[in-house]
């Protein structure tokens, strides 16, 4: 029989850019496409995605795209998948289907996409395939787990999901979860996150009762903050808001649009007059608002930060505003909530953090009670720990055990391992798929892949060198001095001996290379100021610089660099030398030619004010060329002419 085969092109050893394939014959399942975000002030990079190349290959075959839910790691790599393959239909649940409109349309991307609202009884057939659905409970209103049913057996991926007895928002569909199980289920992949934590999570019942009893205590304004991707919680608080005849403001883009999806959708059902604009604030007694805002997690950039430094253009925290936290912090981002905190306590404002205050936050994802009794419900053959790292993946592994697993059942798969499915039975077969990743840096996509997140970290921790050497290739000698700039590599004023030192190095180098060697490249010389300076510096200053060598060649050493605003940077080293020229033919110069020296020398030149000069220089030159000929095609010559007399390129 023809294998069913299952693959992850993310979430797979990982938490973010969930993306599991599975494909049969003709048919290709694909269960959500997230982002996995990164922190971005290391690396100046949003997030990452798959490499969507083998679904563009196979893009005839694909069926659908299947959502679990509307949270980013699971849809945020929608609006980059459908740019690059075809995608006819996407399958969401129906608050997931307005965050990706919501997407589309700030991304500006007009598709023919059909959506169809995944409702739980609803059972999509293709063929010999059908994939339906079972309700459950998550952090997001609207969460589904997805069976995929093939010729080769039945597999399901639980989404992102939870227990919980006494929810805010959907029930557990339990019955439906024992009926699955009761058919005969091949593979399970569930949500790894919390596999490390025992017991059972909290039910968000608890939590609502704790924000409850402080919003009740609270004698100035309440504040709250937390994930904006939580609008189970977000509606709970809204209507704990109307119920004790406050107001309610948002601040935060995702918490805005979260808000507004709920409200149109019919999830976050209070009176028109509850959720007030900002602009309206100033209307109100401190006493009757609760402000909700993103920042719990000390983003600088977020609401919550700006009110902590007294900048928020709405909020000013007094004396006695309550502030809680219904979050907790994410690895890492500890350091950054600490400070926050601390600004906050100086309005003299009252702040409840989770943990020491109570249940403040719980988080949406099932601990390992809830895990044996998925198990317990389901009885998969085989089992795949998917949307947790490697640790988590092996716990979890742990637990299909005790709960009657076999362990040769429990596969730990890599990202682009091809699983295949035969007659009730997996196998992990030779076949690899390049899964990327592909990095978002602002609106672009970037396959260059890990090289530039290394190279940003290392930049931002030792910093870079731009050493730049200039050669005359005609008479093969280097002209003037090499020049080193130091951008956060060291300070240079206590380094200047090193910095001499390190420019001998490279000028003595360079030297040798283009006197004895006939073929020598450019690569090669910037490999070799690498090669010096690299050790040079380490053994100096025990730091890996990051090193950028520049060659730039001059073939008419008496054309003049003011032509070349390019130049600015080497600017100083060039008119070094072609004043030492000049010297050397018009020896009655001499005191004109020594007096500029010495003045650029004393760096009396000022950078800016010599700028502008080129610039001027530049246009009336152009505008000269421009005038001089009606002839189109003859300017164009011209103005290509006066760029070739531009003396120096750099060779990249
Ligand atoms: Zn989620
Ligand atoms: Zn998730």
């Amino acid at each position: 029989m023809t294998p069913t085969k299952i693959f992850g092109l993310g979430g797979m050893q990982e938490i973010g850019k969930s993306t599991l394939i599975i494909e049969h014959g003709n048919h290709i399942f694909i269960i959500d496409t997230g982002i996995k975000f990164c922190d971005t002030f290391t690396t100046g990079i949003n997030g990452s995605i798959p490499d969507y190349t083998y679904l563009k290959d196979n893009q005839d075959k694909i069926e659908g795209l299947f959502i679990t839910h509307g949270h980013e790691d699971h849809i945020g790599g929608v609006p980059y998948l459908v740019q690059q393959v075809d995608v006819k239909r996407i399958f969401a649940p129906r608050i997931a289907i307005q965050y990706l409109k919501l997407k589309f349309d700030n991304m500006k991307i007009k598709t023919k996409i059909e959506f169809i609202e995944i409702e739980k009884d609803l059972v999509a057939t293709f063929d010999d395939c059908s994939v339906d659905f079972w309700t459950a409970q998550h952090s997001i209103p609207d969460a589904f787990g997805i069976r995929v049913s093939t010729p080769n057996g039945k597999l399901m991926m639980t989404g992102d999901f939870r227990f919980d007895y006494t929810p805010i928002g959907n029930l557990t569909d339990f019955n439906r979860l024992k009926e699955i199980g009761d058919q005969g289920l091949d593979v399970l992949f569930s949500d790894s996150t919390n596999a490390m934590r025992p017991n059972h999570s909290p039910s968000e019942s608890d939590i609502l009762e704790d924000i409850g009893k402080y919003m009740k205590e609270a004698t100035g304004k309440i504040i709250i903050t937390l994930f904006a991707s939580n609008l189970t919680r977000i509606k709970a608080i809204i209507e704990l808001a109307a119920q004790m005849g406050k107001k309610v403001v948002a601040f935060g883009r995702s918490m805005i649009d979260g808000i507004d999806i709920g409200t149109k959708l019919g999830y976050i059902n209070v009176a028109n007059d509850i959720i007030i604009d900002k602009k309206a604030i100033s209307k109100y007694g401190e006493n009757e608002l609760v402000i909700l805002t993103t920042g719990s997690q000390g983003e600088e950039l977020a609401g919550l930060a700006k009110m902590s430094y007294g900048k928020h253009p709405y909020v000013t925290i007094k004396n006695n505003d309550m502030i809680i936290f219904s979050s907790s912090p994410i690895p890492g981002n500890r350091s950054k909530i600490e400070l926050l905190v601390n600004r906050l306590y100086k309005y003299g404002a009252i702040i409840k953090e989770n943990g020491v205050d109570g249940y403040l936050h719980t988080s949406g994802h099932a601990y390992m009670d809830e895990h044996r009794k998925i198990f317990e419900l389901t009885k998969p053959k085989y089992f795949m720990p998917y949307h947790g790292e490697y640790r988590m993946s092996v716990v979890h592994g742990h637990t299909a055990v005790e709960s009657g697993v076999n362990p040769d059942n429990i596969l730990v798969a890599k990202l682009g391992d091809v699983y295949h499915l035969v007659d009730h039975k997996v196998y992990l077969s030779d076949e690899k798929v390049y899964f990327g990743p592909v990095f978002i840096d602002g609106n672009i996509l970037s396959k260059t892949n890990a090289n530039i997140m290394k190279e940003r970290m290392e930049l931002g921790q030792n910093g870079f060198l731009h050493a730049i050497i200039a050669i005359n290739k005609q008479k093969n000698v280097i002209l003037g001095k090499p020049r080193i700039v130091s951008r956060g590599a060291f300070f240079v004023k206590n380094s200047l001996h090193l910095i001499e030192e390190a420019k001998r190095i490279i000028h003595g180098a360079i030297l040798y290379v283009i006197k004895n060697t006939n073929d020598w490249t450019v690569p090669q010389l910037k490999q070799l100021m690498i090669d010096r300076l690299a050790p040079f510096f380490y053994k100096n200053k025990r730091r890996n610089v990051v090193i950028l060598p520049t060659i730039l060649f001059t073939d008419h050493h008496k054309a003049k660099i003011d032509d070349n605003p390019e130049l600015d940077e080497f600017g100083d080293l060039m008119l070094e030398y072609n004043l030492e020229q000049e010297l050397k033919n018009h020896p009655e110069k001499k005191k004109e030619i020594l007096a500029k020296l010495k003045e650029m020398k004393s760096k009396k030149v000022k950078k800016s004010s010599s700028k502008e000069v080129i610039k001027k220089e530049r246009k009336t030159s152009a505008n000269k060329t421009l005038t001089e000929s009606d002839n189109k095609a003859d300017t164009k010559k011209k103005v290509k002419r006066v760029k070739k007399e531009v003396i120096v390129k750099e060779d990249e």
